[in-house]
């Protein structure tokens, strides 16, 4: 698959990388890495073979360029030269060859829609396409099922129409000072997690989810605005506070421009976006709440403003290197969430588990926070935290805080590389260990165990969880 990457490494054998059963990566060549890439596209070297101009693209023209030194691919309507990155592809020269001479767009956007390739790739860029490609002409059609922007049920085409009576349409009335938009559906529950809104400049934006769909309403204000739908929705959040959590984690605190409305939906992760050396890099992650504890809760007002990370910093990591370095008042674009967990889970839930590693323990602390405070039904919920040292446990005394005072919660650490001092639980994730920590309370009782950490580290989980006879249902494993 087309797999223009965010990052290079990690290296072969680290934990990082996606093992077997996610996408495949290739190692790379010493001294192909994405930084050495950033350095190549700054070289000033011509990289397309068309010294800086660029042609306009015909769909036989495309086609003639598909070897492995002369490879051109169209991605959403531009022609890329990814010959000179071949050697620096982590999904392999192979990979990338899928796409040779043709339009890749579907390609990429199974694998990472996310990924700026734009960025990435502007120095290979050939051209536009003189004539849309038929397959970006399926890719929109594609796009308009999933982010079918709502239309005055007027304009609602016939293919939407036919979605059903519950299809939602809207309506809008203003003021001097406001504009109210009303949003028309059958859905009763939906909740502020379920609504982002984003004004920026002239541009206003508001993305609803009904039901499993998303849904997309976006008004040029004042004079048109021309906006591409595809990828991701970034929007600037400021630097405001940074804080070291242990010797190499720290939460750092982003505040959403004064009119977005944003709030991360439990167990969804966000992209951020930053430029380094004038390349966009992003990466996942996934947001938590300012503390574990209710005194130190930030007010979860329907204007939330701030949202939480708990990042941990690689010293020769690229993107955590570069968040890093920001200052206070800095500012790092946050996408849209993401992630296919599901807070219906929850429902008549009696017993919770949940098995984090390192900083896989991020997703635990929003589902943390919710399930002791907003699940009648739950009995006890436990978890097992994985770490090398005692250095490395995040939120330690926080956690044993929150076990003191709510009895239904019990945490175990498991260090992998303790000190002699240690007397807690020891090792890896392993039969012994799960099947001693998993015991039910209550026979048949509802459960759900949640896993999240390095993919070897959950891979291995998920199917210890299978030996021990836990039901797909009954567990959420959190991946990519
Ligand atoms: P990379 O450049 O990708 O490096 C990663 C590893 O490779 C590091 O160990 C680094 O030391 C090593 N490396 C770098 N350069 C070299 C070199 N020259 N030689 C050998 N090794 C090298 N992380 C969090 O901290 N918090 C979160 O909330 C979080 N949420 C996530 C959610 C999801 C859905 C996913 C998939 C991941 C999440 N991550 C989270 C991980 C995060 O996305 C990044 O992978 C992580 O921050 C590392 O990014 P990086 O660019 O700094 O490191
Ligand atoms: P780490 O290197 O500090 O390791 C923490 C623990 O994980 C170790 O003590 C060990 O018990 C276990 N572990 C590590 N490698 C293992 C292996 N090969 N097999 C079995 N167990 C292993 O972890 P870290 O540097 O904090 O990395 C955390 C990982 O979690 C990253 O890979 C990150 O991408 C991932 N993460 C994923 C999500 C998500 O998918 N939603 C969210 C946050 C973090």
């Amino acid at each position: 698959m087309l797999n223009v990457p965010s990052q290079s490494f990690p290296a072969p054998r680290s934990q990082q990388r996606v093992a077997s059963g996610g996408r495949s990566k290739v190692p790379l060549k010493q001294g192909r890495s994405l930084m050495d890439w950033i350095r190549l596209t700054k070289s000033g070297k011509d990289l397309t073979g068309l010294k800086g101009r660029l042609i306009e693209v015909t769909e036989e023209e495309l086609k003639k360029h598909n070897k492995k030194d002369d490879c051109w691919i169209c991605i959403r309507g531009f022609v890329y030269n990814v010959s000179p990155y071949m050697e620096y592809h982590p999904g392999g020269e192979d990979e990338l060859m899928r796409a040779a001479g043709s339009d890749g767009t579907e390609l990429f956007d199974q694998v990472h829609r996310w990924v700026n390739y734009e960025s990435m790739l502007k120095e290979c860029l050939v051209g536009r396409m003189a004539i849309k490609p038929t397959v970006l002409k399926d890719y929109r059609e594609e796009e308009k099922k999933v982010l079918n922007g709502m239309l005055p049920k007027s304009q609602v085409t016939d293919t939407l129409a036919k979605e059903g009576p519950s299809y939602p349409s809207y309506d809008w009335f203003q003021t001097d000072s406001l504009v109210t938009i009303a949003i028309y559906t059958k859905q009763k529950d939906i909740n502020l997690d379920s609504i982002i809104v984003d004004h920026q400049n002239d541009s206003f934006r508001a993305e609803t989810i009904i039901k499993d769909c998303l849904y997309l309403i976006h008004i040029g204000l004042s004079h048109e605005v021309q906006e591409d739908f595809s990828g991701l929705y970034y929007r600037k959040c400021q630097l405001i506070s940074k804080e070291d959590v242990t010797h190499d984690t720290r939460l750092f605190c982003l505040m959403l421009p004064p009119s977005t409305h944003l709030q991360v939906p439990i167990g969804q992760h966000v992209y951020l976006k930053l430029s380094v050396t004038g390349t966009e890099i992003v990466k996942p992650y996934t947001p938590v709440s300012g503390s574990l504890l209710a005194e130190f809760k930030e007010p979860v007002l329907p204007n939330n403003k701030y949202i939480y990370f708990l990042i941990k910093i690689y010293p020769t990591g690229l993107f955590t290197s570069e968040l890093d370095r920001l200052q206070i008042g800095d500012f790092v674009s946050v996408s849209s969430p993401e992630g296919n967990f599901k807070i219906s889970k929850f429902q008549e839930l009696e017993e919770l588990f949940l098995l984090a590693a390192g900083t896989g323990f991020t997703p635990m602390v929003k589902i943390l926070n919710y399930a002791l405070t907003d699940i009648p039904s739950l009995r006890k919920v436990k978890l097992m935290f994985f770490n090398k040292t005692e250095d490395d446990i995040i939120w330690r005394s926080q956690l044993e805080k929150l076990a003191f005072k709510d009895k239904r919660l019990d945490v175990e650490f498991v260090l992998s590389a303790p000190t002699s001092e240690w007397n807690g639980k020891q090792g890896h994730i392993s039969p012994a260990l799960l099947s001693e920590f998993l015991k039910r309370n209550l026979d048949k009782s509802k459960v759900l165990v949640c896993i999240c950490g390095p993919v070897p580290f959950t891979e291995q989980g998920v199917r210890l969880l299978h030996d021990l006879n836990f039901s797909k249902n009954e567990i959420h494993s959190f991946t990519a």
